[in-house]
């Protein structure tokens, strides 16, 4: 039997979602009191060195924290809510193109892009609306449990703005409402369920 190798097992393994470094930390120093997801073994944890991102520019930054269990091997990450789970892509920078496009008269993917400083290519963004399309359904699912939604004229009727001023609403005290989605429902915003 063939297995796929540890660091894309890694990456698919997905730990704890924290908003800020500093709660990271506080979670790597109390480690001792924490099980393994796994094998359930208590204060068995071991850091197995950060986890960073490659920026399109080469700058690398941190995203996190690999951990391994002594007892069975098997390992997971502590990740930081500020970027996209699996890319490589900061959630802030979704949430500008999204308020770009929120904010004008008529919504207009090339305009909004133009105003939000260009963060990405035209096709990158065509992307990644095409993504969180594919995943709307779950974020107002996952947004409705906790924070009902208020109806707004400002989103001009389109599924992919309605997401995103529900996201703006439940999460109005966090700078980054992707990313604070991302730490209260443990999951990425790219979550299918
Ligand atoms: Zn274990």
């Amino acid at each position: 039997m063939s297995f796929p190798p540890v660091r894309q097992l890694m990456r698919s393994l997905i730990g704890p979602v924290f908003l800020t470094l500093q709660e990271l930390q506080a979670w790597l120093d109390n480690r001792g009191r924490h099980a393994c997801p796994f094998c359930d073994s208590a204060g068995r944890l071991w850091r197995n060195g950060k986890y960073y991102a490659k920026q399109a520019s080469g700058e690398t930054i941190l995203r996190g924290q690999k951990i391994l269990c002594a007892n069975c091997r098997r390992g997971f990450i502590l990740r930081l809510a500020d970027f996209v789970f699996g890319h490589a892509v900061r959630c802030e920078e979704i949430g500008r193109l999204l308020e770009c496009l929120a904010q004008a008269d008529q919504p207009s993917i090339p305009r909004a892009l133009e105003r939000s400083a260009k963060p990405f290519s035209i096709a990158t963004a065509y992307r990644w609306f095409k993504k969180l399309s594919l995943v709307l359904s779950v974020i107002r699912a996952a947004l409705a449990s906790r924070h009902p939604p208020r109806p707004s004229a400002s989103c001009q009727r389109r599924p992919l703005l309605e997401t995103y001023e529900h996201l703006r609403q439940a999460f109005i005290d966090q700078p980054c409402p992707l990313s604070a989605y991302q730490n209260c429902f443990q999951k990425s915003i790219l979550a299918n369920a």
